[in-house]
């Protein structure tokens, strides 16, 4: 059986004291492919270098993060759209330590109404923009959503079915799904979106467990989002990739089929989604 997490962030601090031993042990669990999404240029050497010590399994997205826009977003924006740039132009993706890595997508980009308000007007504008861009260079986008379900749609709204009448097409992932199946069913006229399912599936009483019996296995892909939303029975400790299995294992539970199907299944959806 193989893997894929689709949400993970070994390149984060939390892992500078093991970051090899706990890459190894998401190995040793199949989950043999891990997507690094991007959070804002103050974590973009990381990413690099945990990239390109394991060029054999990560994958690089490029993207500002809703909590990670502040006062500087302008420049944050155009850190992000340089590095687009660079990549699409460079032509040795393949050499041992890139500088000009190929993106696989555009994330995580999104809003996010808890932490702080401060900045939503800015947020969604970033959104936006990024929305855009995944439109012109045709990268898949992915998703956070935290206490702005409302504007989301607003935004998506405006660029994706834009003011002027013209149209565009996305795709994508919602990262840590936990909406409804009325809110699943919304996101598909945007186009083709997968749901990422981590963690916090295996909680009491989650809310996504009920809504995923109305989702389809096609829909789903899997992601830890380490270090955080650590599953059952890990939870409150650091999560990793290799917990992965343990969420496979829930979701065959909940849609009464084998975890080497829910393997098969999600594995096919992601590396669809992300061409990997
Ligand atoms: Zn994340």
């Amino acid at each position: 059986m193989t893997f894929i997490d689709t949400h993970t962030h070994p390149y984060d601090t939390a892992f500078d004291a093991d970051r090899e031993e706990v890459l190894q042990r998401a190995l040793d669990a199949g989950v043999s492919k891990w997507i690094f999404p991007a959070i804002d240029s103050t974590y973009y050497h990381m990413q690099l270098e945990c990239f390109n010590n394991h060029q054999n399994n990560a994958f690089m997205t490029i993207g500002l993060h809703p909590t990670s826009v502040a006062a500087n977003w302008r420049e944050e924006l155009k850190f992000v759209e340089e590095k687009l740039k660079d990549s699409v132009n460079s032509s040795n993706h393949d050499s041992a330590l890139s500088c000009n890595p190929r993106y696989y997508a555009i994330g995580e980009i999104g809003l996010d109404g808890y932490w702080s308000k401060e900045f939503m007007k800015e947020q969604m504008e970033v959104f936006g923009t990024q929305i855009d861009m995944a439109a012109e260079y045709n990268l898949p986008i992915i998703i956070h959503e935290r206490s702005a379900t409302d504007e989301i749609f607003q935004v998506l709204d405006n660029h994706v079915f834009g003011k002027s009448g013209k149209s565009q097409r996305i795709r994508g992932v919602f990262h840590a799904f936990s909406g409804s199946p009325e809110t699943f069913e919304r996101i598909q006229r945007y186009g083709e979106f997968k749901v990422g399912i981590g963690g916090v599936v295996t909680y009491k009483n989650a809310g996504i467990a009920k809504t995923l019996e109305n989702i389809p296995l096609k829909s789903i892909v899997l992601e830890t989002d380490s270090p955080w939303l650590t599953p059952v029975p890990h939870r409150g400790k650091r999560n990793e990739s290799s917990y992965i299995p343990l969420i496979a294992a829930k979701v065959s539970e909940i849609k009464g089929c084998s975890i080497d199907e829910v393997a098969f299944q999600t594995t096919m959806n992601a590396e669809e989604l992300f061409a990997i």
